[in-house]
């Protein structure tokens, strides 16, 4: 039986969101977060966007370096030659692309105005995965964005020519959250059965059933025969309503009624890293998390009417589907009440060497100190806010690759 993988898409889909966004160095965190999480791959950002090319290099050298392993980077660009051209410029180590076009007549006619024909989008992509192909990428995956409102025997025709040409996936995007279970289900299925590749589904949240959409989408693609790529974003972040949540996600996939233990994961998720990459989400956003938010939501565990609190006592499986160590809570966490010393764009030494000494780091002389101290400062610039412990920790570890992903240039 065919399996699940998940492709989540916060470093793409979540940053393009309007009034948010992440630092480089944020970035790179979540991406080591979702590595240890076991995600197949993240959408880690645009290669053909000038001020992401260092941090998208540096992000290749980590996982060169084994740091960023198993979980492989792939980057979203247009299905143009232009595009594919460009992203093998600025970032010529890139293995793995996902190129996206429109494919419905709503967007043909109302963002070409009329200057191009379904046979030309078809041709556009075409060109573009050969191009890709020919620059050496490893895997392609290629998305028909508003594919929800694109006719079904168009997308077998768009989908059955990029599989000719060389593409390993086919993107379905439900790009207006317009779909249900049920016609996503269909879709998925009728799309595995007809063209015989592996789907990806990428759902929005406009009805509210961006999870909803992506399991039956999943369980469509599995029942004609292929593999599922669900894309997920941390916190659901992502355009407008947003995206499908990675742990609403996981867990839906996992211990769903009739789903779970029949339609597997192709590797299991270490999903005690949840509670750690949604509250980093969320400080870097600068979103708070949902109080109702599954799994990692203030209230998803929280119990005070007499008959509830009184059942989970008893068994707490009386009133919960899971338990919260799964997601990695339950840990105490030390909060700060009184004096303060946190990272800065103006943080000096003195400082610094308080807050790197309280995680027992040191250094091996003064120099090394002040090296540090210059690219934690350049971090903070970006970030305007204190960094967390994992980010000092990154970045004195590995200063070499801090230094080239806080790297923007644009001058040049
Ligand atoms: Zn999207």
């Amino acid at each position: 039986m065919a399996k699940i993988y998940f492709i989540d898409v916060t470093n793409r889909d979540g940053v393009q969101t309007a009034r948010l966004g992440l630092s480089k160095l944020e970035k790179t965190m979540i991406n080591i977060y979702l590595n240890e999480m076991g995600i197949f791959q993240s959408e880690f950002g645009f290669p053909t966007t000038k001020h992401e090319q260092y941090y998208l290099q540096a992000n290749l050298e980590l996982a060169d370096m084994g740091v960023l392993q198993p979980i492989r980077l792939g980057g979203w660009i247009r299905a143009i030659v232009e595009d594919v051209e460009k992203a093998f410029e600025l970032v010529p180590n890139i293995k793995h692309l996902n190129l996206s076009i429109s494919t419905s007549d709503q967007m043909i006619q109302g963002k070409f105005l009329g200057k191009k024909s379904r046979k030309d989008i078809v041709k556009m992509m075409v060109d573009a995965v050969e191009a890709a192909r020919g620059h050496g990428a490893e895997s392609i995956g290629v998305n028909a964005e508003d594919a929800s409102r694109t006719d079904t025997d168009f997308l077998i025709e768009f989908a059955l020519a990029a599989k000719e040409h060389g593409a390993d996936r086919f993107r379905y995007c439900d790009t207006l959250g317009y779909d249900n279970p049920f016609t996503i289900y269909e879709s998925a299925k009728t799309l595995a059965k007809h063209v015989g590749m592996p789907i990806e589904l990428h759902c929005h949240g406009d009805l509210g059933m961006a999870v909803a959409n992506s399991l039956a989408g999943a369980k469509g693609v599995i029942d004609g025969g292929q593999d599922a790529y669900i894309n997920t974003t941390v916190n659901g972040i992502g355009e407008r309503a947003g995206n499908a949540d990675l742990i609403a996600t996981a867990l839906a996939a996992t211990k769903s009624k009739g789903f779970a233990g029949k339609y597997q994961l192709a590797t299991p998720l270490d999903l005690k890293k949840a509670w750690k990459i949604s509250r980093f989400a969320s400080y870097a956003f600068k979103v708070p998390i949902p109080i109702n938010q599954p799994g990692v939501g203030a209230n998803a565990f929280a119990h005070s009417s007499g008959i509830h609190a009184d059942g989970v006592l008893k068994d707490p499986q009386n009133y919960e589907l899971y338990s919260f160590d799964e997601l990695g809570r339950g840990e105490p966490e030390l909060v700060e009440t009184g004096r303060e010393i946190c990272s800065g764009e103006y943080g000096g030494v003195s400082g610094f060497r308080h807050i790197m000494g309280r995680m027992e780091v040191t250094f091996d002389d003064p120099k090394q100190a002040e090296e540090i101290l210059e690219l934690v400062r350049y971090a903070n610039v970006e970030a305007q806010k204190p960094l967390v412990e994992d980010e000092l920790l990154f970045i004195a570890k590995c200063p070499k690759i801090a230094k080239k992903l806080l790297t923007l240039i644009p001058e040049e």
